[in-house]
């Protein structure tokens, strides 16, 4: 049954240099970061794939953590549990609340942060929660023999269908960058689980700063896992223009002009994830209006 199938042959690069000379040497190799998706894919072994793969477990330059008065960087190759660990008082805390979201704790200490953003074709959590923080990711691209940097925001990784939309060349993700300019209101909501339910989950992740009665920069992302990455300059312009508290009607009427947009842009998405989606959006904003009441 398993006849022709072999191991693939497994390249262990230590440093940065030595994965530029792998990748331009081997274009199809595959990047393996914790494997927690490879090895979730129907296909993943045993194979007839012939395709190699680079580890890229043994890169410490990956693994780093660091900060400044401006932003945090954190390497491709941190875990999500040690983001955890380490981050208590140096990460935004919405994105504390979205890693502990993240599967279990066993499975935390083996997913990691290039691997949740470079997943090709599902987009989870931290794509959502980092895309509203106006967080960048800088990546080496390899062709014609050449390796070339850039950096690149993560609300603009991913096509409208959330698909990985990084071009045919090898990229290799290194580093994430957050600025520390962040709203004082934020929330992060997922309903149903987004691997065991794709198809009903909805994920919503929502920043905005409050000056006194006004909301401004308001950033949110409603991520529908399989079907589409929604990001709309639009309605965050509405609402960065209103005064607080919101009133009702109009957190009614701009739910619904949001699924109106999600709608026309996105076919696929079920009536019960967009009614999810909306509620979850006005209860976000009722949650706004209740916090400015209190204070
Ligand atoms: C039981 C379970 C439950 C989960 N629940 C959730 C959840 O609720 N929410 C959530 O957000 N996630 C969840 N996850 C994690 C998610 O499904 C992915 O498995 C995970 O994010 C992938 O990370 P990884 O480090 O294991 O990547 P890998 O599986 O190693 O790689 C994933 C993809 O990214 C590519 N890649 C990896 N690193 C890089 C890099 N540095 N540069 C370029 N490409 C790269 C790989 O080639 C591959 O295509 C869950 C996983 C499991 C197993």
């Amino acid at each position: 049954m398993y006849e022709g199938i072999r191991s693939p042959v497994i390249h262990a690069p230590k440093t940065l240099n030595e994965f530029n000379t792998t990748a331009l040497r081997y274009p199809t190799a595959r990047i393996w970061a914790g494997g927690t998706y490879i090895m979730s894919q129907k296909d993943y072994y045993p194979s007839d794939s012939k395709d190699a793969i680079i580890d890229l477990g043994g890169m410490e330059e990956l693994k780093k953590i660091t900060r400044n008065d401006r932003f945090v960087e954190i390497g491709s190759m941190v875990t999500a549990s040690q983001l955890l660990y380490a981050g208590k008082l140096i990460l935004p805390e919405i994105l504390q609340e979205t890693l502990e979201t993240l599967a279990s704790q066993i499975v935390r200490r083996q997913i990691t942060i290039g691997g949740s953003l470079c997943v090709p074709d599902v987009r989870l959590s931290l794509s959502t929660t980092l895309a509203i923080l106006d967080a960048s990711a800088e990546f080496k691209f390899y062709q014609g023999g050449k390796v070339s940097n850039h950096w690149i925001p993560i609300a603009r990784l991913y096509d409208k269908g959330g698909n990985l939309a990084l071009g045919a060349d090898k990229a290799l993700m290194t580093r994430i960058r957050i600025g520390l300019d962040y709203g004082d209101y934020h929330k992060f909501v997922t309903v149903e689980d987004p691997i065991r339910n794709s198809d009903k989950c909805v994920i919503f992740a929502f920043q905005a700063k409050r000056t006194q009665n006004s909301l401004s920069k308001v950033q949110f992302c409603m991520n529908f896992p399989t079907k589409a990455f929604h990001m709309s300059k639009d309605i965050e312009a509405k609402l960065s223009s209103l005064t607080l508290p919101i009133h009702p009607e109009r957190v009614n009427t701009i739910s619904y002009e949001l699924v109106a947009e999600i709608k026309k842009q996105h076919g696929t998405i079920t009536e019960l994830q967009l009614e999810r989606g909306r509620r979850m959006f006005e209860s976000v904003l009722h949650g706004l209006n209740s916090q400015t009441l209190q204070t």
